[in-house]
């Protein structure tokens, strides 16, 4: 078979369980695609080729023995933001390039029991700190629909692997827009959900009360395949919560679109800098949606300005303190003959670290710094606050909240926009993190420049099911899901 890279993650197990291909012949053939075409997208900081058919021959084994279960064998490659033990986990930084974990991230391990087959590390902002993925300390990915744009980020490495046909799904993250964003910019499936739904143990912190791990994929099916494996409790994760999980691949026909209240917030929609055809694309999603039963209800979601600026603080003043922990003593990078420990400390950390990480430490040290303590970051909690309100009213009158993902496109591979218009870019995402709650972003059409634009919807909290179901049951009347990038149709 040829075209085993266009089949969904349902068609893989059920070829893999009718014995149409083996785990190592998938395997060698998403291998062999990588060879061919990631000189191009860039996507991958690290193929493990001989991990991956070691993996791929223990699957086809147990399969043999009667021991497999649905994912058993079937290929996935993560975001280089997870600890895998032996491999290197870099967190697009200089300052983790020589960095090999001692254990397993929860959802590495997670991924491992279900039988999945690691290809390996995907490229992202260093330390998920952007929207473009020009941050890593390893080069830019491209985005598969036009090699001149970028993939969005920071989980950029994740959805050009996926949009380019280099893996058939993969683990992203999501601290303020980091899956729906890059899910939107490469015509996929991210489901970003509920703060605690998912382990952070293993994972590299960014902001620890914003970041949360999710599935990338092509359709919201293959997704919740991936769901499946990753959410749960976790006891190595304080805040990963005791809440039952369910069964998404088994609930995607449970939600019902007809008589579904879809939220359409009015100041989301005159943002400035929404591009007209974002705009234009994501309404008539809206439209379809509103053909197929569900009622569009004009909601308020009046703290809309304050997103940007109170993310702005919170995370940078959460990722101060986080990355504390790279000085170059024990681990990671460290600089050439120190004169003295401050020595070490200050040029391990400044050669380590790239321009916008740099940026971002100041920031929040600056506002978590006595005197400005709570001018700043006092205040932002407060507005968080404030923020996670409008939403729980807006779900007292409506089931889903729908918005872009993001103003616009995929922006040009050094467009160097400054820092502060770089964060405005975000705006459509933030908002979703500081309260916590699940949201997925769905392809719904293209701009002029044949860029793919996404819708976002939503959810109430543990509402995962239900969005998942949302999107399934759009995608089972559209086919923008099933179209694909321009290097993967050139390689198809
Ligand atoms: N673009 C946002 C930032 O730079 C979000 C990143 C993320 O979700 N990790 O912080």
């Amino acid at each position: 078979m040829t075209d085993l890279h266009r089949l969904s993650i349902r068609e893989l197990s059920e070829g893999l369980a009718n014995a149409q291909f083996s785990s190592r012949e998938l395997t060698e053939h998403y291998l062999k695609r990588i060879a061919k075409i990631d000189v191009q997208v860039k996507s991958y900081v690290t193929v493990t080729p001989e991990l991956a058919l070691v993996e791929a021959d223990a699957a086809d084994t147990l399969r043999k023995a009667g021991g497999a279960n649905v994912l058993t064998g079937v290929p996935i490659a993560h975001k280089d933001i997870f600890c895998t033990q032996g491999i290197k986990t870099t967190a697009g930084s200089k300052i983790l390039d020589n960095f090999i974990s001692p254990y397993d991230a929860t959802v590495v391990a997670k991924g491992k029991a279900a039988g999945l087959v690691t290809l390996g590390k995907l490229n992202m902002d260093e330390f998920a700190m952007g929207s473009t993925s020009e941050n890593s300390y390893y080069g830019a990915t491209t985005n598969p629909w036009n090699l001149d744009h970028v993939p969005g980020g920071s989980s950029g490495g994740s959805a050009a692997a996926v949009a380019a046909d280099l893996a058939p799904f993969a683990t992203g993250t999501d601290t303020g827009g980091s899956i729906r964003q890059p899910a939107s910019f490469c015509g996929l499936t991210g489901l970003k959900p509920t703060y605690g739904r998912v382990s952070r143990f293993g994972m590299i912190a960014y902001a620890s009360s914003l970041d949360q791990g999710g599935p990338m994929a092509r359709s919201a099916e293959d997704c919740a395949y991936l769901m499946n494996v990753m959410a749960g409790h976790d006891a190595k994760d304080s805040t990963s919560m005791n809440q039952v999980v369910d069964n998404y691949v088994a609930n995607l026909n449970d939600t019902s679109i007809k008589g579904l209240r879809i939220g359409i917030p009015k100041q989301y929609f005159n943002v400035a800098g929404l591009a007209e055809d974002v705009k234009a694309r994501v309404e008539e999603s809206l439209k379809k949606l509103e053909d197929m039963g569900a009622t569009l209800v004009e909601i308020d979601l009046n703290m809309t300005e304050s997103y940007v600026p109170t993310y702005y603080l919170i995370a940078p003043a959460e990722a101060s303190s986080n990355l504390q922990r790279f000085d170059g003593v024990r681990y990671g990078y460290r600089c050439e003959n120190p004169v003295d420990l401050m020595d070490l400390y200050k040029r391990s950390r400044s050669e380590g670290f790239g321009a916008e990480v740099q940026r971002r430490i100041l920031i929040g040290t600056y506002a978590l710094s006595a005197g400005y303590y709570d001018a700043y970051y006092v205040k932002a909690q407060k507005v968080r606050r404030l923020i996670q309100q409008d939403f729980l009213k807006a779900f007292e009158s409506v089931d889903v909240i729908a918005a872009p993902s993001a103003p616009t496109t995929a922006y040009k591979i050094g467009a160097d926009l400054t820092p502060v218009e770089m964060y405005l870019g975000d705006i459509y995402t933030l908002a979703v993190n500081l309260a916590g709650l699940p949201a997925i972003n769905a392809p719904v059409g293209f701009d002029q420049n044949n860029l793919p634009v996404g819708l976002q919807l939503i959810g109430n909290y543990w509402s995962e099911s239900q969005l998942l179901s949302v999107v399934h049951q759009y995608q089972q009347a559209t086919d923008w899901h099933t179209q694909r990038a321009a290097i993967a149709e050139e390689n198809a």
